[in-house]
């Protein structure tokens, strides 16, 4: 049970006020020989109003307050840089978490809403070549409430509605999992946010057991697959995930997904100059796609300092998407926000470290 808890930091949850479901959290109260309607106050002080802390919960008692701070931690995070792009509002926000670790996360508006990229672990232990969240490795996953907080404090700094949520920063979020679906569960509650499932994408680099499970869950979750390449042989050279899952594995699970939700699949590809972005990775693409109900998201690779991946031309990008549409395979090239701030995955939080080291 210990080694259990531990794997699942429900150590930690059980501490841990803000990851508490309502139900979990009126148990809590009884078990302080508290009124259940004291943990529907908590929770909304804490999910709705959005507060930092006890010290801003008006109608809770002084001695209630004092037995919370004796049983639970309360998280916070502390706003250590913003950078607001001046080509689109794009902001990108650095938060240090109570260990003194730092994530980032960014508010992109658009047309439709405002939505906010969230991390889900503090580094990664991918290792995709491209990818500037994994350079130095996964230091811990994060707590359902520090998932949470990072849409809360920019909703509070930002002072706009987040209608949009993608579990696309640093980490990989099916290796953080019984924390993502608390996040989730959290999140959608009508008794916090209240944001609707179909407006949550988790993005995974494809850990197959797992997206296996979140099937099963039978969420309305948009879930995006980082693809990267139509070849077992590329992908392996790109993303190391790729030696322990199959291409045909990953398919499989992706129709599973697809089977059990209703909920069709966005591949991710980004595009990478002579790597994969040849009129023959379209055409292996298509063929890998055909007939599926699904999207693919082009994003033009985002160069990082430490590796000599270079962006597609404008030219290859746009030959590739038409080469994928006139298959019959939906696609768009996403617009890339903030290009004029650290935006690719993990740059701001490492630059920050640099500076520190
Ligand atoms: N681990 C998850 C979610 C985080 S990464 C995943 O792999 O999906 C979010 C997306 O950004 C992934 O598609 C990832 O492959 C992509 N990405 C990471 N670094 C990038 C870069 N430098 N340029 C373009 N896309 C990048």
């Amino acid at each position: 049970m210990e080694a259990e808890d531990k794997k699942n930091n429900t150590k930690d949850i059980k501490a841990d006020i803000k990851s508490l479901t309502l139900e979990e959290l009126k148990d809590e109260m009884t078990g302080l020989a508290e009124k259940p309607f004291r943990a529907v106050q908590l929770y909304e002080w804490m999910h709705k109003k959005l507060v930092r802390g006890y010290d801003e919960m008006h109608n809770i008692p002084a001695s209630l307050k004092e037995k919370c701070r004796e049983r639970f931690s309360y998280t916070a995070l502390n706003l250590v840089e913003v950078q607001e792009s001046k080509m689109d509002g794009t902001k990108k926000y650095l938060f240090a978490l109570a260990d003194g670790n730092v994530v980032e996360s960014v508010l992109m508006h658009y047309k439709h809403g405002n939505s906010v990229c969230i991390s889900s672990q503090v580094g990664c232990r991918m290792g995709c070549r491209f990818c500037a969240s994994t350079l130095d490795g996964l230091k811990r996953n994060l707590l359902p409430s520090e998932m949470l907080d990072q849409i809360y404090a920019i909703t509070r700094e930002s002072g706009e509605r987040v209608s949009n949520v993608v579990v696309m920063g640093t980490g990989e979020p099916l290796d953080n999992y019984e924390n993502l679906l608390r996040f989730i569960n959290l999140l959608t509650d009508e008794n916090g946010l209240h944001i609707s499932q179909r407006n949550l994408t988790v993005s995974t680099c494809g850990i197959v057991p797992k997206m296996w499970e979140l099937a099963r869950e039978k969420l309305q979750i948009t879930l995006a697959l980082s693809l990267h390449a139509a070849t077992d042989e590329k992908r392996r050279e790109l993303m190391p995930i790729a030696n322990t899952h199959s291409l045909a594995e990953l398919m499989e699970a992706c129709a599973y997904y697809f089977a059990q939700t209703g909920r069709r699949i966005t591949y991710e590809y980004s595009l990478v100059r002579n790597v994969n972005d040849t009129k023959r990775d379209a055409k292996q693409l298509a063929e890998l796609l055909k007939g599926q109900n699904c999207h693919v998201n082009l994003i033009p690779v985002n160069p990082i300092k430490e590796r000599d991946y270079v962006q597609s031309e404008r030219q290859a990008i746009e030959d590739f998407r038409d080469r994928l549409e006139r298959s019959g395979i939906t696609a768009t090239v996403r617009r890339e926000m903030g290009r004029d701030i650290d935006g690719a995955c993990g740059q701001l939080r490492r630059r920050f470290l640099e500076e520190q080291s």
